[in-house]
């Protein structure tokens, strides 16, 4: 091809910069890529999932932004794939696409109650507290202030990050940036205690040894442990033997259920085997029931009937989440997934010409950040592998897709947008003796992207 090849990226979260880096990083192959975004700010869950207090985490975002200061890589946001552009007119200004717009949407318990009210993904109160664009404030800064028994359902990392957030003190957060309206709600929280519900044992949860020490380390929140869950079987006892990370975790479970309280304000409650079966409330959520369960000997967990009753009026479903289909894209229903062969987007036994997939969206939601930097490299070795069989876009010149913007009728936010954004934000934390302060509305997102930007 005498010309370079252009590839559009879907989602400018940790897999897309990372497929994005990988595709001009190589010297073979020309390649210039536009990262497309529908929200007016690049990083996806880098920004909108990783806490805001694991600041060290967040801080790959200043790694993620450094692709963008590379030739050929150009950010586009706002603009929604599936939305505003179809699949199909992105292959007329594309040669290949890859799709890296990872699994944004909540896992169901499906449990009796789970509609009503204070029942909420911890999805969206991830999103409330990193300020995304979507977040449904009225809901988290009415229940936070009213609700002082919390039950967080899942033992994931979420599920700690969740309730690490909400247990600390206003004081443990301040050097964060997460939004005012967040400070000002979590200084109104009445929260005494949050119960966290593992459906197996201490064995088998999935949080990581680091996340859940700093649970044990909060400046007013305690934490309790009752020894007569740590239930172990032989396959437990395996899996401790085998993983020194689940031996790790064990280990500081286990030194927490001989630990005395010691009086603080808050509670965390560290359940194991209990799973809720059912939330009862008038409208609000006011009761988990939760059902004993005990190991099936093979990794599970199967429920006793015996049950009992957590009061509640906040609960937070963290089990999980998953991914959604985009329109004229192949989608496993079963797996949330797009269906794929080493990146390779599959349909009907056959790889879809110029399409690929890398991070949440192509293997499920697992993994840390770093995982989608081997997953995404791989996903374009297929790509590039492929250059010379790719179809040709009839459109190619950069210029034809910036004419197709211009007629969007879309405010697009550019490298520069983003720039003024980004700079904006440091100006509004730098006030308040901060690093940021994330601006939440994209209304506001799209006016600071002009400020320094014509
Ligand atoms: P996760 O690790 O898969 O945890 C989901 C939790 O929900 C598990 O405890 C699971 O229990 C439980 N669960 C699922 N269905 C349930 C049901 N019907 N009833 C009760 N419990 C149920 O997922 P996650 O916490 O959402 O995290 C997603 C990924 O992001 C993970 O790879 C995680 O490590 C990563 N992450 C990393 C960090 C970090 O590094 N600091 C922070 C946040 C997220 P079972 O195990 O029994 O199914």
């Amino acid at each position: 091809m005498a010309r370079s090849l252009r590839v559009a990226v879907v989602g400018s979260g940790p897999s897309g910069m990372y497929a994005a880096d990988a595709l001009v990083s190589q010297q073979e192959i020309p390649v210039t890529v536009d990262v497309i975004d529908k929200l007016p700010v690049p990083f996806g869950l880098v920004r909108y999932g990783v806490a805001p207090d694991h600041v060290s985490i967040r801080s790959v975002r200043d790694t993620l932004d450094k692709v963008f200061e590379k030739p050929g890589v150009r950010f586009i946001g706002n603009v929604e794939v599936g939305v505003d552009i179809s699949v199909a007119t992105l292959h007329e200004y594309f040669d290949a696409i890859v799709f890296t717009y990872g699994a944004s949407r909540d896992r169901r318990l499906a449990i009796p109650g789970e509609e009503l009210d204070a029942s909420v993904a911890a999805t969206d109160l991830v999103a409330w507290y990193c300020g995304h664009p979507d977040a449904d404030r009225e809901t988290f800064e009415r229940l936070i202030p009213t609700a002082t028994c919390v039950v967080v359902v899942g033992v994931g990392n979420v599920a700690v990050d969740v309730t690490r957030v909400l247990a600390k003190t206003v004081g443990e957060l301040t050097h964060t940036d997460m939004p005012d309206y967040v400070f000002d709600t979590l200084r109104k929280s009445v929260i005494t205690d949050i119960h966290v519900l593992g459906r197996r044992g201490p064995a088998q949860a999935t949080y990581t040894t680091k996340e859940l020490r700093e649970l044990g380390e909060l400046a007013d929140a305690d934490i309790v442990v009752d020894p007569a869950e740590l239930v172990f079987d032989a396959a437990s006892e395996q899996v401790i033997a085998d993983d020194k990370a689940v031996a790790r975790n064990v280990e500081v479970v286990k030194a927490w259920a001989t630990k005395e309280q010691t009086g603080k304000s808050r509670r965390i409650h560290l359940h194991f085997m209990a799973r809720p079966v059912e939330l009862r409330g008038d409208t609000r959520v006011r009761e988990v029931v939760v059902e004993r369960t005990e190991l099936d000997g093979a990794g599970g967990a199967k429920g006793t009937g015996e049950t009992f009753v957590i009061a509640a009026d906040l609960v937070v479903r963290s089990v999980g989440y998953r991914g959604l289909a985009l329109p004229g894209v192949p989608f496993d229903e079963d797996r949330n997934v797009i269906p794929h062969v080493d990146g390779r987007v599959q349909c009907d036994g056959g790889a879809v010409s110029g399409e690929y997939v890398a991070g949440w969206i192509k293997r499920g939601p697992t993994g840390i950040i770093g995982t989608n930097k081997k997953d995404a490299t791989a996903t374009v070795a297929s790509l590039l592998a492929d250059c010379d069989k790719l179809p040709i876009a009839p459109m190619s010149n950069p210029s034809d897709f910036d004419s197709w913007l211009a007629g969007s009728g879309k405010q697009v936010i550019d490298n520069l947008g983003w720039r003024s954004i980004d700079a904006a934000e440091r100006a509004l934390g730098a006030g308040k003796g901060r690093d940021r302060t994330t601006i939440q509305s994209t209304k506001d997102l799209l006016k600071a992207a002009q400020l320094n930007h014509g």
